[in-house]
C-alpha cells in the first residue's frame, strides 16, 4: 500500500497552510482557549469561501472533489493547527448519515447549508447513565399526531449551546433494546431545551442538556421508528476512525522548540542532552506511526472498504500514544511543565501542560480505548464478545 500523498496531497496540504495564516488568528486561537467551544462561525463561512469546506462532497450537492487520503491530509493540518472545525466535522458527520438515510426533504434543506457552513449540528448520544453503552438510552420520544414529545437528559452534547439541531438518539419503543431506537434531528432553539456548561479537565465546554417536552416533527425523523441503531452504526464508525497523530507533531514542535532554547546545568541547550533526544525520538516514531494508521483507515475508505478494525485501531493508538508522549514530554520540562497558557513565561505557551490535560479526553470520546479494543478483538480478530 503506497501511503504517499502524492503532488495533489502536497497540494492541499500547502492551500491548507495558507488559509490557517491568514485565517487562524492570534485573536481566534486565544478566543477558542479561553472560551473552550471549538467552532467559529466566521472561521467556518471562511472555510466555505476557500473551497475547503465542500472537499470530499458530491458535485451535486455543491461538493468539490478530493478522495479520503487527501481529506486525511486536510484533517491533519487542521488538527496540527488546533483549528475549530469540531462543529464542522459533528455537522457534517450528520449530514453524511442524512444522505444515506434521510428523505429527500431533509437532504435538500440540509446537506446544501451544511456544505456552506450556516448551520451547526450536534450529537445527542451519550447520557449521564450510559455512553459506551448506547444503546440503553433512555431518552423518550413519545408520538403526539405529527410530532414527537422528547423527555429526558444527555450528557456530553458538545457545541449544544450554539448548536441549530441537536442530531438525537431516543428511545421510541420497548419490543428490544437496540430496535427501540430512533434518531431525530431537533432543533435545538425551543423552551423545551437547556443547556448546562460542563468544562472538561482539557478546558473544553461541553454540557448536560436537558429535554422537557421538547417537541420535533415526524418530518425530522431520520430513518424508520425503531431503526435508530442502524442510522447510528455508520455515523459512530466515521467517530470511531478519528486520529491524533496530528497533535503528537505539534506537542513535538513544542518541546523540541523548548529543548533548543532551554538549557541543563551544564548550560549547554537541553537538546544535546540524550535522555532529551530519547524522549523525543520515541514521541515522533509514535506520531509516524499514528499518521500511518490514520492514512491506512483513510486508503481503504477511499477503496470503498470500511475500515471497521483499522479505524479503531488508529483511534486507539493514536490516542494512547499522544497521552504517552505528552506524559513523557511533561516529565521532562519538571515542573515548569506544570506553567499553563496564562501563566506568563510558561514554556512554548503553555502547550505540553495543555497536551497533557488535551489527551486524557482523547482516549474517552468517539468510543474509549476499551471499547476499541473490543472492536477490534471482535470486528478485526474474529474473537467471541
Ligand atoms: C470532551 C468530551 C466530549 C464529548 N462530546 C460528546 C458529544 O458531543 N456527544 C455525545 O453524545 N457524547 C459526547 N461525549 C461522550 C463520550 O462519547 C462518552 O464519554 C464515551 O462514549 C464514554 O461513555 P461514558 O462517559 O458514559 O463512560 P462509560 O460508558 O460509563 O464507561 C466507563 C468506563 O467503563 C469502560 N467500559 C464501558 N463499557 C465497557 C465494555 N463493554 N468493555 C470494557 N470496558 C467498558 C469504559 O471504557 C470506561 O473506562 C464526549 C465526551 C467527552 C469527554
Amino acid at each position: 500500500m503506497d501511503f504517499g500523498i502524492g503532488e495533489r496531497g502536497q497540494a492541499l496540504r500547502a492551500e491548507v497552510r495558507a488559509f490557517l495564516k491568514e485565517h487562524l488568528t492570534d485573536e481566534l486561537a486565544e478566543r477558542c482557549h479561553r472560551t473552550g467551544v471549538a467552532h467559529d462561525d466566521a472561521f467556518v463561512r471562511a472555510m466555505h469561501e476557500a473551497g475547503l469546506l465542500a472537499l470530499g462532497w458530491p458535485e451535486e450537492w455543491g461538493g468539490r472533489p478530493c478522495d479520503p487520503l487527501g481529506l486525511s491530509v486536510v484533517e491533519e493540518e487542521l488538527s496540527k493547527a488546533e483549528a475549530p472545525t469540531y462543529g464542522v466535522s459533528t455537522t457534517h458527520m450528520v449530514a453524511r448519515a442524512i444522505l444515506r438515510c434521510g428523505n429527500d426533504r431533509q437532504r435538500a434543506e440540509i446537506i446544501p447549508r451544511a456544505v456552506r457552513g450556516e448551520i451547526l449540528i450536534v450529537l445527542g448520544f451519550t447520557e449521564p447513565e450510559c455512553g459506551s453503552d448506547l444503546a440503553a438510552a433512555r431518552t423518550r420520544a413519545v408520538r403526539d399526531g405529527d410530532e414527537w414529545v422528547i423527555n429526558g437528559s444527555k450528557m456530553f452534547t458538545t457545541n449544544a449551546h450554539i448548536g441549530d439541531y441537536v442530531f438525537l438518539l431516543a428511545r421510541t419503543g420497548t419490543t428490544s433494546k437496540h430496535e427501540g431506537l430512533t434518531v431525530f434531528l431537533v432543533p435545538a432553539d425551543q423552551p423545551g431545551i437547556e443547556a448546562q456548561a460542563v468544562r472538561t479537565i482539557s478546558g473544553e465546554r461541553t454540557n448536560i442538556t436537558y429535554y422537557r417536552d421538547a417537541r420535533v416533527h415526524d418530518d425530522w425523523r431520520i430513518g424508520d421508528v425503531g431503526g435508530g441503531w442502524r442510522v447510528l452504526g455508520e455515523a459512530l464508525q466515521e467517530e470511531h476512525s478519528v486520529g491524533f497523530g496530528a497533535s503528537m507533531l505539534r506537542l513535538l514542535e513544542a518541546a523540541e522548540g523548548w529543548a533548543r532554547t532551554a538549557r541543563g546545568n551544564s548550560g549547554r541547550p537541553r537538546i544535546t542532552d540524550p535522555d532529551v533526544r530519547e524522549r523525543l525520538g520515541r514521541c515522533a516514531a509514535e506520531a509516524e506511526v499514528s499518521l500511518l494508521l490514520q492514512r491506512r483507515a483513510a486508503a481503504m475508505a477511499g477503496q470503498g472498504v470500511v475500515p471497521v478494525a483499522e479505524g479503531p485501531m488508529a483511534k486507539l493508538f493514536s490516542s494512547e500514544a499522544l497521552t504517552r508522549a505528552a506524559e513523557d514530554l511533561f516529565d521532562l520540562l519538571g515542573p515548569d511543565a506544570l506553567r499553563g497558557h496564562l501563566s506568563p513565561g510558561a514554556p512554548e505557551g503553555g502547550r505540553v501542560e495543555h497536551a497533557l490535560r488535551f489527551s486524557l479526553g482523547t482516549t474517552i470520546y468517539g468510543g474509549t480505548s476499551e471499547i476499541q479494543r473490543g472492536i477490534i478483538a471482535r470486528r478485526g480478530l474474529g474473537l467471541p464478545r
